[in-house]
C-alpha cells in the first residue's frame, strides 16, 4: 500500500496531477475539496456546515474534516493506496491523518509539493474561474483570502512533514507533463 500526500496552494495543479498519478499507479484519490462539493450538490448536512467556509475562502472546521476522511477511508479498505489532495491543510488534521492510517498499518509514505509563485497562482484561479463553476474562483477577493489561508494555516503542515522526513518539493510551474514526470521519479525512489 502506496500513501501519498499531494500538497501545494489553491490553484498549484494538485487535482490535475492527481488524476495523472491514480491512473499510474492505482491509487485511491481522495479530494476533501470535491467531497465537499459533492455534498453540498446532494444538499447533505455536511455540505451545509461547510457551505459558508468555502464560499468565504475560508478552512472548514478540522473536525469536520477529519470525520469526512474518516468515512471515506472506512468505505475503501480495499484500496491499494491513497493520494490525498487538499487533506491535510492543517497541523491538526496531519496528526488526525496520521493516527487513521495508523489503524491501516501504512503510514504516509512521502509528501510531494508542488511550488507555484503566487502570481501564477492567483492568474490560474481566475482563469479556472471562467468555466469551473466555483464560487471560491470566481471573486479576486475570495482568491487572494484562500492563499493567504493557506500560508497561515496550511503551509506549517509541510514543516510537520520535513520533520519526519517525508518532504519532496516538486517545481510545479511549466508544462504538464514535465511536471508529472518529476512526480513519477519521486514516487519511484519511494518503492
Ligand atoms: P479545494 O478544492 O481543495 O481547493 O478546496 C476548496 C475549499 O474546500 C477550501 O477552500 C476549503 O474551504 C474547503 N476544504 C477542502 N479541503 C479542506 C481541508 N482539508 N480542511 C479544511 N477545509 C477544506
Amino acid at each position: 500500500m502506496l500513501n501519498i500526500v499531494l500538497f501545494g496552494p489553491p490553484g498549484a495543479g494538485k487535482g490535475t496531477q492527481s488524476e495523472r498519478i491514480i491512473e499510474k499507479y492505482h491509487l485511491t484519490h481522495i479530494s476533501t475539496g470535491d467531497l465537499f462539493r459533492k455534498n453540498i450538490k446532494e444538499g447533505t448536512e455536511l455540505g451545509l456546515r461547510a457551505k459558508s467556509f468555502m464560499d468565504a475562502g475560508n478552512l472548514v472546521p478540522d473536525e469536520v474534516v477529519v470525520g469526512m476522511v474518516d468515512d471515506f477511508l472506512e468505505h475503501h479498505r480495499d484500496a491499494e493506496g491513497f493520494i490525498f489532495d487538499g487533506y491535510p491543510r492543517t497541523t491538526p488534521q496531519a496528526e488526525a491523518l496520521d493516527r487513521q492510517l495508523e489503524n491501516m498499518g501504512h503510514p504516509i509514505a512521502a509528501m510531494l509539493s508542488l511550488a507555484v509563485p503566487d502570481e501564477e497562482l492567483k492568474a490560474r484561479l481566475a482563469n479556472r474561474g471562467k468555466t469551473s463553476g466555483r464560487p471560491d474562483d470566481q471573486d479576486p477577493e475570495k482568491i487572494n483570502n484562500r492563499i493567504s489561508v493557506y500560508y497561515r494555516e496550511t503551509q506549517p503542515v509541510m514543516d510537520y512533514y520535513k520533520a519526519q522526513g517525508k518532504y519532496v518539493e516538486i517545481h510545479g510551474l511549466g508544462d504538464i507533463e514535465e511536471i508529472f514526470s518529476s512526480i513519477s521519479d519521486a514516487i519511484d525512489q519511494l518503492s
